[in-house]
């Protein structure tokens, strides 16, 4: 392998930014100072004047997985090279549990789906049955490197959910081998009395979507599983948060880790009422701009951890004009977007770069248990990182993505791109595209 330096950058530290050098050597960072002295077959890359920041971990993405009648339309082939290209080095990814398979089983499949991904990837376990062979398989799992859960406290329809009885005997297990359990936080009862009126009244329009499962839905998710928390020991990650309601009741549970995403930071329920409304379908839906609002709050005072895409795309042929809300599949594209928008939404509201890094790269390391392999610019982990000229902030940028996608949520807003992104010491994307990049490695937790 050859080695590679990353020369001047102003890398973003807990001080601030401070001029680097950056030594790369068989996909390791060797070396960080301030001036370093390469041996003399190094290839260097300047980085004068830019940015340099880890390579973002996407602790949520769903590459295509079965949802009502079709799949979502990125598979680990086409979404990974639109990740990289938005400075996405890492993707955290799913199983599906499909009927009659064990845990082990649906994690070997997924494995072998995610052997085309161009990105590095973690993987998550379903968990959608609850029987005792089932649960019996969360220790191996753990053992085998993979230490992520996740479960449902909706979906009763698709026989995805568990209830808040059978969450709590998951976490136990979880809990006793240091694992981490994710959950999926609307309330059941709360989404099926909301929407029966609609359903009812035949309404179809996708605002209704919004209105059926209301934030009082997330509230009592949070609530129930805050006292499982409690109770159990357990480190429950609430995914895709998106209520202010939701986010102070999390905060007064210190094992509650919280995820939220960018449309629920950047789109409001307002959008169901645009042409294109049902593209915006999503569970959790979009909420009020107060919500979004409180969500920006709690990234600054610290009570969100993580920022995830929950990238689920869809084309416009999937979710036709005039579909039933309930019948339109749920899911919305973003890993390509995710740290390109934020980046110039942090810079716009003045909020520190350092605090970007650690939602978008140390949380999740820490959180899912690869901080030995990634995390951070330090000697000794992946060397996954981005370089970013602070001057290159454009609203123009759809025609740039590397997506074939046909539909994106976040034309409206400027993105700042990386020009060049570096993933386990290989030049992935140069001059703002993607090169040929070898395939990723799956992660293990330690
Ligand atoms: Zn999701």
């Amino acid at each position: 392998m050859s080695t590679l330096l990353i020369k001047n950058g102003l890398v973003i530290g807990p001080h601030g930014q401070e001029i680097q050098d950056i030594l790369i050597r068989d996909q390791l960072f060797v070396e960080l100072s301030p001036v370093i002295h390469p041996p003399d077959d190094t290839k260097i890359v300047d980085a004068g004047g830019k940015w340099v920041l880890p390579g973002v971990i996407d602790p949520h993405t769903h590459m295509g997985i079965p949802i009502k009648d079709g799949h979502s339309a990125d598979t680990f082939a086409t979404g990974s090279p639109s990740a990289l290209h938005g400075g996405v080095t890492t993707i955290l990814d799913f199983t599906v549990l499909e009927s009659g398979q064990t845990l082990a089983e649906s994690l070997d499949a997924r494995i072998e789906l995610a052997s085309e991904s161009l990105c590095d990837v973690g993987i998550h376990i379903n968990i959608t049955r609850f029987e005792p062979e089932i649960l019996a398989e969360i220790p191996e799992l753990i053992a085998r490197g993979f230490n992520s859960f996740k479960v449902f406290t909706t979906y009763a329809e698709a026989n995805m959910m568990l209830t808040y009885d059978q969450i709590e005997a998951v976490a136990s297990i979880i809990s006793q081998h240091n694992g981490v359990l994710m959950v999926h936080s609307e309330d059941n009862d709360v989404v099926t009395s909301s929407s029966k009126p609609f359903v009812q009244e035949k309404q179809t329009h996708p605002r209704y979507h919004g209105l059926s499962r209301p934030a009082s839905a997330e509230l009592e998710a949070v609530r129930q599983l805050g006292e499982i928390s409690s109770r159990t020991n357990c480190t429950i990650y609430i995914v895709h948060l998106n209520t202010a309601d939701g986010l102070a009741k999390a905060a007064e549970y210190p094992l509650l880790k919280v995820e939220t995403c960018p449309h629920y930071l950047l789109l409001s329920e307002k959008m169901y009422e645009r042409g294109d409304g049902q593209m915006f379908v999503s569970s959790p839906p979009l909420r009020t701009e107060a919500d979004c609002e409180a969500l920006w709050q709690g990234i600054q005072n610290g009570q969100i951890h993580t920022i995830g895409s929950d990238h689920c795309p869809f084309c416009l042929a999937d979710k036709p004009d005039g579909m039933a809300f309930q019948d339109i599949p749920n899911g919305m594209g973003g890993v390509e977007t995710l740290f390109p928008t934020l980046l110039a939404q942090f810079i716009d509201r003045h909020l520190d770069l350092e605090l970007l890094i650690r939602l978008t790269s140390r949380n999740p390391a820490e959180i899912f248990a690869i901080d030995h392999l990634k995390g951070g610019i330090k000697p000794g982990l992946h060397a996954d990182l981005m370089i970013v000229d602070p001057w290159s902030i454009r609203d123009d940028w759809e025609s740039s993505l590397e997506t074939s996608l046909d539909w994106n949520a976040y034309t409206d807003y400027p993105a700042l791109f990386p020009e060049t992104v570096i993933r386990r010491g290989e030049i992935v994307v140069e001059k703002s595209s993607l090169k040929s990049p070898s395939t990723g490695h799956i992660l293990k937790s330690n």
